[in-house]
Parts: structure tokens; sequence; C-alpha cells
């Protein structure tokens, strides 16, 4: 018996970097993950990967922040499987500017990637977890949600937020056991932050190596970056809760980073 054996988990974001880690990791024990990304041929290249190894996966091509794609997508899982027992919102980009010079398009594309898809697919998710009274929600948030770096006035803002967004949750999904929580990583060498990398490094006018060094992982206790396995572990713990104890927490996995 594995843990979530004949679960089904909608993974925003899943085509690349932690949320396909969650995806592979939730199926290796028993899940069925849908790939929902906007990139769809990355989406079905990692479900066709996952069905290799024997288990069972479904992409769905999604734009979080498109009300009808999420509905859309939301509407095609239900029809193939009658319910999503667990959503984990994890798409999201990176873009940095000093504040100063921060044109308002992208603040608007970062707040609605992150807040707008996380609670279109929360709204699109919950009305089936309601009617099957039972649901857990993790939302990726980031050291982040508790922390301020320059240069990433929306990304800062728009983690806070998750934690206001899933302290609601918790409160209104209670009665028909539906749980919500936060993963807060620290950095996690994926697409997302290899692109960061030179950016910050032009900004900040250092080298590359110094903005892994004296920026990223400065305040670990290690120096060591958070893998995406790591991250999959705690996304994981939530998703199998067993009850409300935990909901609305959420927890930082991030080499010592942010302590709290
Ligand atoms: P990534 O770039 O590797 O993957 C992000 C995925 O999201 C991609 O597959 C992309 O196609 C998808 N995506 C982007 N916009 C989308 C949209 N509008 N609709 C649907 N899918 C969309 O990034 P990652 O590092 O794996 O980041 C995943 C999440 O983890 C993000 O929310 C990010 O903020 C968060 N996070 C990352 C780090 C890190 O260091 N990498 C740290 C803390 C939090």
């Amino acid at each position: 018996m594995n843990r979530f054996d004949g679960k089904v988990g909608l993974i925003t974001g899943s085509a690349s970097g932690i949320g396909k880690e969650i995806a592979l990791r939730f199926a290796a024990e028993g899940g069925i993950p849908i790939i929902a990304d906007l990139n769809l041929a990355a989406a079905q290249a990692t479900a066709q990967a996952i069905q290799a190894s024997g288990a069972e996966a479904f992409a769905v091509a999604m734009n979080v922040t498109d009300e009808a794609q999420v509905e859309k997508g939301v509407a095609d899982v239900i029809a193939k499987y009658g319910k999503i027992d667990i959503l984990v919102s994890n798409a999201g980009i990176q873009i940095v500017e000093p504040f100063v010079d921060f044109p308002f398009a992208d603040w608007k594309k970062l707040l609605s990637i992150h807040l707008d898809g996380a609670f279109l697919t929360t709204r699109a998710c919950l009305k089936h977890m309601y009617a099957a009274n039972f649901g857990r929600v993790i939302y990726m948030g980031s050291v982040h949600s508790k922390e301020a770096s320059k240069l990433k006035a929306p990304y800062v803002t728009a983690k806070h937020g998750l934690i206001g967004l899933a302290k609601v949750l918790a409160k209104e999904g209670a009665e028909h056991n539906v749980t919500a929580n936060v993963v807060c990583p620290g950095f996690v060498r994926t697409p997302l932050v290899d692109k960061q990398i030179p950016e910050q490094a032009q900004e900040l006018g250092i080298t590359e190596e110094a903005v892994i060094k004296t920026v990223m992982l400065k305040e670990t206790v290690d120096g060591q970056f958070t893998s995406t396995d790591d991250v999959a572990d705690a996304v994981l713990f939530f998703a199998a809760a067993k009850n409300n104890v935990l909901t609305g927490q959420s927890l930082v996995v991030s080499h010592g980073w942010f302590m709290q």
C-alpha cells in the first residue's frame, strides 16, 4: 500500500523544475499526477516519462492566469477521473528589476501568475473537493513569503500573499476536510534560478559566482542549494495530512536561510 494510491493530484507548472519533481515523486508513491502547464509539449513529455515507468499521469494545457483554461483543465480531469484530491499550486516565474524601474506590465504579469493562478486553480478544484469532503491544497511559496530581497518587489509581494490565501482557505475549508499549506523553499537550481543568476550579476554589478555565494546562499547554514527532492518531501508531507492539525501552516525548506 503506497501513501497516495488512487489519489489524483493536479500540479501546476509541473513540466519543469520543482513541480516536475513533485509529479514524479507523487506518481512513484501511487498517485496520479495531472501535469498542468503552459508548455503543453513539455507537460506531455513529463506525463509520458511517468507512464513509461508504469505509473499513470495526465497532461493538460493550462495557463493559470486564464479563467476559462483553468476551468476547462479541471473539468477535463473531473471527466476522466471524477475527482481531484490534491492541488499543488506551483506555477511561477521570476522577474528581477530595481523597484524604481520596475515595469508595471511585469509587476502585473508576475502577480497574475502567482496570485490569480493560485486563486483560480483553487476555486476550480474546491467545488469538487467540497463535494467529496476531502482536499489537500499546497501553495508553492518561498523564503520570499517571509523575507525580502532586493530587485524582487512583485515576487516578494506575491509570495507573502499566498500565506494569507492559505490561511483563508484553512478556515473556510476545514468543515469540508480541505486543508491548506504553504511550502517555502530557499534557492533551488531550476531553470527559474539559472535564468536569474546572470540577470542579478548584471543588476548588482558582481560575478555570477558572487551572486550564488553572497546573495543566494549567503544566509544558509551550509552554503547549499535546496534540492527539488527536499521541496517534494515537504509538499508530499502536507499532501498526506490525515486531518486539520497542520492546516494554515507554512514550512520553510531552506538550509537555515530563514528560521522562524
Ligand atoms: P521552473 O521555471 O523550472 O518551472 C516553472 C513551470 O511553470 C514551467 O514549467 C512553466 O512552463 C510553468 N509556468 C509558468 N507560467 C505559467 C502559467 N502562466 N501557467 C501555467 N504554467 C506556467 O521554476 P521552478 O523553480 O520549478 O519554480 C516553481 C515554483 O517554485 C514557482 O512558484 C517558484 O516561485 C517557486 N520557487 C522556486 C524557487 C527556486 O529557487 N527555484 C525557490 C522558491 C520558490
